[in-house]
């Protein structure tokens, strides 16, 4: 599991997460809902080591990554979570393969291996067969598959991904929806999602945690959030004015 403890982060005197404290069972898709600035993005990247908390811990099955109390952090590249960004971030003057091949390269992974790895991931969004070409030869949709397989090509223990979709027009939004969904699931890996779009949260989560100014407001399954608002504020976020 993926367990967050109480959980603050302060940008000079801006209290960006306010005692943040969520635990992700494995295998779940698990979601932050929020408005801009909430603080979504932040916690996020404490996960992935991007970013340090001002206190709290953070651990992942039987290791922990961050723990102020005694002093413990470690770095990113430690911490084997595969991560998505809003813009893909894909090398344009690289292939798809050798985007793929950049963080296999870093774990010192031998040529051969590399090139099955690649092929499985590859294989793994239905994009196998343009290995070979560049980034901007590609649509929206197929770039974001890339960043995807980019992030699960050397079998991340947690998945993380921050507003993913969030570049793609509508229609294909949707069908990026329901093949994620369908990848996460046959994967069975942990994920944490973050996104402003209720309907999105909704349809992929598992359970779904509601922020607001750093804090969480509540956290439950997308019927318990839709039919048992916590709060006005949820209900309004959510969709429901009653
Ligand atoms: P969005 O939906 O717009 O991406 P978010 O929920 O991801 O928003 P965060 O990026 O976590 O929000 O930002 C939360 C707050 O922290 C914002 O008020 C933001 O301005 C502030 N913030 C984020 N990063 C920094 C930073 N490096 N220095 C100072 N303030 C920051
Ligand atoms: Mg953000």
């Amino acid at each position: 599991d993926v367990k967050v403890s109480n959980l603050n982060k302060i940008f000079g005197d801006n209290v960006v997460l306010d005692n943040v404290d969520f635990t992700i069972k494995d295998g779940e898709f698990f979601t932050l809902l929020g408005p801009s600035g909430c603080g979504k993005s932040t916690t996020l990247n404490c996960i992935a080591g991007l970013e340090q908390p001002s206190s709290g811990a953070i651990s992942v099955g039987d290791t922990t990554f961050v723990d102020t109390d005694k002093k413990l952090f470690v770095p990113p590249e430690g911490r084997n979570l595969g991560m998505v960004f809003q813009s893909y971030a894909l090398w344009p003057h690289k292939t798809i393969a050798d985007n793929l091949a950049m963080p296999l390269q870093i774990r010192k992974v031998d040529k051969t291996e590399q090139r099955r790895l690649i092929d499985e991931a590859l294989d793994k969004v239905g994009l196998l067969h343009l290995r070979e070409r560049y980034p901007h030869q590609m649509s929206g949709g197929q770039q974001q598959r890339v960043a995807l397989a980019r992030a699960l090509v050397y079998s991340p223990s947690v998945l993380l991904l921050d507003e993913p979709l969030s570049n793609l027009d509508a229609k294909l939004r949707e069908q990026a929806r329901a093949w994620l969904k369908r990848l996460q699931e046959d994967l069975g890996i942990t994920t944490v999602y973050v996104t402003h779009d209720q309907d999105e949260a909704l349809a992929l989560s598992d359970r779904i945690a509601v922020m607001s100014n750093g804090y969480m407001i509540q956290v439950g399954t997308p019927t318990e959030i839709y039919e048992t608002p916590a709060t006005a504020e949820v209900a309004a976020f959510v969709g429901r004015c009653n």
